[in-house]
């Protein structure tokens, strides 16, 4: 089903993001992984782009087009910085020919190893090329505390107006720990004019070097709460499990009463705790949006 219909419906869309295999490991062993993770009957699952530097474009198709075969709708991520316009328009070719039309197209983090290739600067540039080739539903990433290299907010948020102009219909969030920013963020949008659906990213922290990691990276803060459990929990595998599973839960509950359009759940390719996160929000997530 095409994804502006899904947010149509009038219920709380529910997503997974999974990453391609690690390149020591083979395709297979992300197959069992979708197929538990398809048993959750999400809205649809998203495949990520080279993220941390593994996995190439193809794999991120033939995973993408695999979700589709198993009867779930799928998104490709696809990058542009590193990539000159005919390569990004390769890759549309190769997309459309395994039948996945849903992408959320993003400039891509810089890499200080790899030079940009500068053909896209930004994202909305490589939104507005695939936009003009027609037959793609094409998705944006969004930011509740602003990008990290953005100087404001509220300048980022003009900046994802751009996006959402350049042909974007539906905005993915990156995560956050505090519910606050997330409906300050929505507030922001609203103002700036932007109407199309954002869902809300949501991570379970399941280990303390993977917080760690993700706070670097997109800069997302720590509220006292999660702080404290972190301290209390982060040397407990089990307990931190746990942990993430019942904060993550509280996040998306509260989300779903305020009326979200969506949530996109971070799965981390971990079912195990994707499904138990599942089973705490299906009957919330049921009572649709207000
Ligand atoms: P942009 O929208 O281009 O924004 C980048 C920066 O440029 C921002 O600071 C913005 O404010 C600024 N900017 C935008 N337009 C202008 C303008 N006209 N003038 C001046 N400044 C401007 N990365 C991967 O490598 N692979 C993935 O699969 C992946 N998946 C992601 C999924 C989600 C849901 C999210 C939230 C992020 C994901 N990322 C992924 C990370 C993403 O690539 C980085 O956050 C990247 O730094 C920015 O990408 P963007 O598409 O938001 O860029």
């Amino acid at each position: 089903m095409n994804l502006d219909q899904i947010f149509s419906a009038g219920r709380t869309v529910f997503s997974l993001e999974i990453f391609p295999p690690k390149k020591t490991s083979s395709i297979d062993s992300v197959y069992t992984t979708i197929d538990e993770l398809s048993q959750l009957k999400p809205d649809f699952i998203s495949v990520t782009y080279g993220a941390g530097g593994t996995g190439a474009g193809s794999l991120t198709c033939k995973m993408a087009s695999y979700i589709k075969e198993q009867g779930t709708e799928s998104i490709a991520h696809l990058t542009c910085v590193n990539s000159t316009r005919e390569e990004v328009l390769a890759a549309l070719e190769d997309l459309k020919a395994h039948g996945v039309t849903n992408i959320l197209a993003l400039r891509g983090d810089k890499n200080p190893d790899i030079p940009p290739k500068e053909e896209f600067r930004y994202a909305y540039e490589l939104i507005e090329l695939i936009a003009s080739q027609g037959g793609f539903h094409i998705a944006a990433a969004c930011y509740p505390e602003g990008h990290p290299e953005c100087g404001s907010l509220a300048q980022d948020v003009r900046h994802l107006k751009q996006k959402v102009d350049a042909g974007a219909s539906h905005l993915i969030s990156q995560l956050f720990f505090d519910n606050e920013d997330f409906y300050r963020f929505r507030e922001m949008t609203a103002a700036a004019g932007i109407q199309v659906p954002i869902e809300a990213g949501i991570m379970p922290v399941t280990s303390r070097s993977q917080i760690e990691r993700m706070v670097s990276m997109c800069g997302a803060s720590i509220p006292k709460k999660l702080s404290r459990l972190l301290s209390r929990y982060g040397d407990d595998p089990l307990a931190l499990t746990d942990v993430a599973i019942a904060y993550a839960t509280d996040q998306i509950i509260d989300l779903i009463g305020a009326g979200v359009d969506g949530i996109h759940l971070y799965s981390m390719n971990n079912p195990a705790v994707a499904r138990r996160i599942y089973e705490n929000i299906k009957n919330a997530l049921a009572t649709g949006r207000s």
